[in-house]
Formats: structure tokens, C-alpha cells, sequence
């Protein structure tokens, strides 16, 4: 904005950053009139709640910090709760989960246990059969396992691959809960950023109490024997690159063995990579570049034999 020195009204030059994002390039002031307004300022305060924005030091997005009561983080925390990773609840989408909020029959995650079918029949477009396939989508979501149940809560930097690291090393929430740095950054893969992130989410007594309510609402927050099941440390420190095309498993259930092996799934070629997982039709480019820095190539089959 100031680069360019914006002002309300321009004429601007816009291309697709990365070739999709619409990226404002310059200014044509030969075209900026009498009609031209004042210059853009960005804002400061969130315009949903007004809360003065926030800026995360090295980045370049704002933030509005009011996360448990600014309406639309409340409604994304919820879209992002009932989503296919996390609680997979059916039949609920952003427009109804927009409905629900916006009457007021719900204000956070934990209140969707509380939904009958009487209060949402009636509701526009619903009818008996949609009100009670989300009642049963709800109700069903008791059983996700504590992993998902993790990153359904939307902490910062919690994404799935790090949920599943945590449910692993934390036999229940309360135990993730009391932990101290230290502990949490000895886990693999978990840095200070993510271990501060944790610390802060459960440092707010409005989350704890959040977490209350989901527990009695019957939320699966402890890991069960069966969750560690095809768990083992085989491939412990061991960052490995999947290529090409499988006929045994698809490439997702091989990042999903490599990640319960205790191994790490890196997207491109490098002298740290253990070794190569190759399927048929590897890239040229990957090979040549495998072959010159000396990285193992295994077979499917190897593979498989290898965290049998
Ligand atoms: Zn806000």
C-alpha cells in the first residue's frame, strides 16, 4: 500500500501472483482525477469486532486476537470442528452452522451436542430428515478418535500431522493440558513455536472450560490401545520422499505408514533425505537428482517388507 501509494478510487494494474492471486502491480496516475479519494489506509482494527489487530513477528498477516468472542472466528472454529478431518460431521455444512450461529442456537463447538431434533425441524429448508441426519452426525462424532478429536479443537499450528504426534505422546487431554515446554518440545516435530501455541491455547480459562464441556458431551480425549495399533518406531529420523505411481496402496496410505512408522514425509529431494519411496513412473527430474546425491531408492515392495 504505501509501495504503491494507494489511493481510494486508482486505476490499478493487476496479474495473478503465482498465477492465481490477484496482485496489484501498479498504479496508472495519469488516471487518478479530481474523483481520486484518499489515500488506502490499512486497517488496525478488526471490522467484525473492533479489536485492535495483532502481527506475529516475520508475518505479514494481522490478526484479530479476540478469538473466543469475535463472530466469524467463532464460526470458523466450528466450520473447521464438523469438517471431513477433524469430526467428519455429516449433514452439516457452513450455511447451516451460519443458521444455527446466527439464531442463537449455537455458540461454540460444545453446544452442537445439545441440538435436538424439535429445535431444528422447523428451521428453513431442514425438515425431519435433515434435522435428524444431524442429529445422528453429531451424535456419532463421540467415537473420532482422540487425534482428531486434537485438531478439531483448531489450535494454532495443530494440524492433523501434529495432533496425531501429540495423541501419541499424551495418554489424555488433562495430561496435555499441565504440560510444561520442555515436555512438549521433546516431542518429534514439535517446536517452540507449536509448544508456545499449545501453552497459550490452554493458558485461556475460556478454553479449558470449552474442553469441559466437550469432555461431558462425551468427546473421545484419551487415547485408547487401539489408537497405537500399526504404530511402531521403524523409520525414527528418517525424512523420505514419495515418487510416482503405486499399485499396493495409494499414495496418502503410504504417507499415513510412513508418519505411524515413525518417519517424516518430505516433498522434494535433498542430501537429508533417507531415502525415496518409488512407485512406477518417477519424474526424470527426481531421479537425476537422486542419483547424483547418492539417496536410496525403494520399491513398494521393499518398502513394505521393510515395516512388516
Ligand atoms: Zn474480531
Amino acid at each position: 500500500i504505501e509501495g504503491l501509494d494507494l489511493h481510494v478510487g486508482d486505476m490499478v494494474y493487476v496479474e495473478k501472483g503465482g498465477e492465481i492471486i490477484p496482485k496489484i502491480t501498479g498504479v496508472d496516475k495519469d488516471a487518478r482525477s479530481m474523483m481520486a479519494g484518499e489515500k488506502v489506509k490499512f486497517i488496525t482494527h478488526c471490522p467484525e469486532c473492533g479489536s485492535k489487530l495483532i502481527r506475529y513477528e516475520g508475518e505479514a498477516a494481522h490478526y484479530c486476537p479476540n478469538e473466543t468472542a469475535c463472530p466469524p472466528q467463532i464460526k470458523g472454529k466450528i466450520e473447521h470442528f464438523i469438517s471431513r478431518k477433524a469430526m467428519n460431521i455429516d449433514g452439516l455444512g457452513p450455511e447451516t452452522v451460519d443458521m444455527f450461529y446466527r439464531l442463537g442456537l449455537i455458540k461454540d463447538t460444545a453446544d452442537l451436542y445439545k441440538l435436538t431434533v424439535d429445535d431444528i425441524k422447523h428451521l428453513d429448508r431442514m425438515g425431519d430428515k435433515s434435522a435428524e441426519n444431524i442429529v445422528k452426525g453429531i451424535a456419532q462424532s463421540r467415537e473420532v478418535p482422540f487425534e482428531r478429536a486434537l485438531f478439531a479443537l483448531g489450535i494454532r499450528f495443530v494440524g492433523e500431522t501434529v495432533a496425531k504426534k501429540i495423541a501419541k505422546s499424551f495418554t489424555d487431554i488433562e495430561e496435555l493440558e499441565n504440560a510444561d515446554l520442555e515436555r512438549l518440545i521433546n516431542i518429534d516435530e514439535i517446536g517452540e513455536k507449536i509448544a508456545q501455541s499449545i501453552i497459550s491455547y490452554f493458558a485461556n480459562p475460556l478454553n479449558r472450560e470449552l474442553i469441559e464441556r466437550l469432555k461431558i458431551a462425551g468427546l473421545q480425549f484419551s487415547r485408547k490401545e487401539e489408537d497405537l495399533s500399526g504404530y511402531t518406531d521403524k523409520l525414527v529420523g528418517q525424512s523420505i520422499v514419495i515418487s510416482g505411481v503405486f499399485t499396493h496402496h495409494s499414495r496418502d496410505e503410504y504417507k499415513d505408514l510412513i508418519e505411524k512408522n515413525g518417519g517424516k514425509n518430505v516433498g522434494s529431494i535433498s542430501a537429508k533425505t533417507s531415502f525415496i519411496l518409488a512407485g512406477e513412473n518417477m519424474g526424470p527430474a527426481k531421479l537425476e537428482k537422486a542419483q547424483k546425491l547418492g539417496v536410496q531408492i525403494m520399491s513398494e515392495d521393499e518398502f513394505l517388507a521393510l515395516i512388516s
